[in-house]
């Protein structure tokens, strides 16, 4: 066999961007700093498939960071946005299709009573806690070590992968009176919850929390930790907001409130929401998303919110999602399939390292330790993870370029394609080891 080695063209357009881009990419995760060499220029991605500048082709497990779950250029997807570019790209007027994505998204997720469309996730998280302060008339938030809510000010505290890998826990240019308003607690552990709430009586506006995490690498919520999460915000009177950026449409049709049967006031959405697009949106309870101007008095708005175009790939997305339900069931066998069989390669070497899957959500953590928070993702191996990167990229498979992310599985994965990646895993391990 032999492997892929030639890089030359995306080699030289690193040495381009990085004279004219900050580290040469438009955001820090792509960039290959964790496991060393320079990240791919991609020309084009195909179902499964991202074929490089080069000409390579790769089996990939990045899925654009969560929202190709239908695989790469999905034909309705392309055809909704072909059709809708021919009436212009951009009104600054309401549309049909946006009232149609509002009902899309309130009919799927049914604690999603009113819905606000913006353009990114992180816009979505930072209108939604800008609400939830103008709902209370409170100022602090309580978020989670390791999970990552976009680069709004207030989130970028104990903010996991990009800044986990980065190594860089807090960013400068975050003001410290910004900071002192977002408290941390371990994720999975009510008990630092509780205790912060009791400290800062009547004073926590909204607690905010990836209900699975996928931003220090897959993380599952252990038995009755967002229950009690939930019945504490209720007394409390907090706004609970379910960052669904990366799980919404993903571990069910109705995303992880639907999974757990747990249901937030608030949500935040992007990613699979707008079909590769860049789309976010927040919404929640009636008597709080009324408070969002036009309607009441909370400020936010955006020049290019429900674009047409962005809402007709969105639109195309959910629909196909909602109208086939069984997707769902075929992911998550797919991804049980995989792991099982990177399991057996892992112990038939004699390794002992952890698996958290969810959904088509996985993480291999190079760790002995079972990871349920930020302290225990941060046992693994990075040198290790580094080169297992390296072993599986030049076999033909490309993974997200940090130890602290999920994995995401698209319907394009055959059994065939995971019959390849367990290979492939167990290849790069005897590698490696
Ligand atoms: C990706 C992500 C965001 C940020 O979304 P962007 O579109 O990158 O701004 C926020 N929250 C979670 C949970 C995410 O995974």
């Amino acid at each position: 066999m032999s492997f892929i080695s030639n890089f030359e063209k995306s080699n030289a357009l690193f040495n381009k961007a990085k004279s004219i881009i900050p580290g040469g990419v438009n955001s820090p995760v792509r960039a290959f700093k964790a496991v060393g060499g320079n990240p791919l220029f991609i020309n084009r991605a195909e179902g499964a498939y991202l074929i490089d500048e080069d000409g390579n082709r790769f089996v990939e497990l990045i899925n654009s960071w969560g929202p190709m779950i239908l695989g790469h250029a999905y034909p309705p997807i392309l055809e909704a946005i072909t059709q809708a570019a021919q009436h212009s790209l951009s009104f600054g007027a309401p549309g049909k299709r946006e009232v149609e994505m509002a009902e899309l998204i309130t009919s799927i997720v049914p604690s999603v009573e009113k819905v606000r469309m913006v353009n990114s996730g992180t816009e979505a998280t930072m209108a939604a806690v800008r609400v939830a302060r103008g709902f209370t008339g409170r100022n602090k938030i309580i978020k989670f070590e390791g999970c990552y809510h976009g680069h709004g000010d207030s989130f970028l505290i104990a903010a996991g992968s990009g800044v986990m890998t980065m190594g860089t826990p807090d960013s400068p240019g975050v003001p410290q009176g910004v900071a002192n308003d977002t408290l941390t607690a371990k994720y999975n552990s009510i008990e630092e919850v509780r205790q912060l709430v009791a400290n800062n009586k009547n004073q926590i506006a909204a607690i905010i929390i990836e209900p699975v995490v996928g931003n220090m690498g897959c993380v599952l919520p252990e038995q009755g930790f967002l229950e009690n999460l939930r019945t504490l915000c209720t007394q409390e009177g907090i706004v609970f907001i379910f960052d669904e950026v990366m799980t919404g449409f993903r571990l069910s049709l109705g995303g992880a409130q639907e999974l757990f049967g747990v249901y937030p006031d608030m949500t935040t959405f992007g990613k699979i929401i707008g079909g590769g697009m860049p789309v976010g949106a927040y919404g929640g309870k009636k008597e709080i998303m009324d408070c969002v101007a036009p309607a009441g008095p909370v400020y936010q708005a955006g020049t290019l919110s429900g674009n047409p175009v962005a809402m007709a790939a969105g639109i195309a997305m959910l629909t196909t999602l909602k109208q086939n339900p069984q997707i769902y069931a075929q992911l998550e066998e797919t991804t049980q399939y995989l792991c099982k069989g990177m399991m057996q390669n892992i112990q038939s070497l004699g390794l002992d390292y952890t698996i958290n899957q969810i959904g088509s959500m996985f993480t291999l953590f190079f760790t002995s330790n079972k990871v349920n928070d930020y302290e225990t993702a941060k046992t693994c191996d990075t040198a290790m993870f580094g080169k297992y990167f390296q072993a599986m990229l030049k076999r033909g498979v490309y993974l997200a370029p940090s130890q602290f992310e999920s994995m995401f599985i698209s319907t394009a994965i055959t059994k065939e394609i995971a019959d390849f990646l367990i290979l492939t895993n167990k290849e790069a391990l005897q590698e490696i080891i």
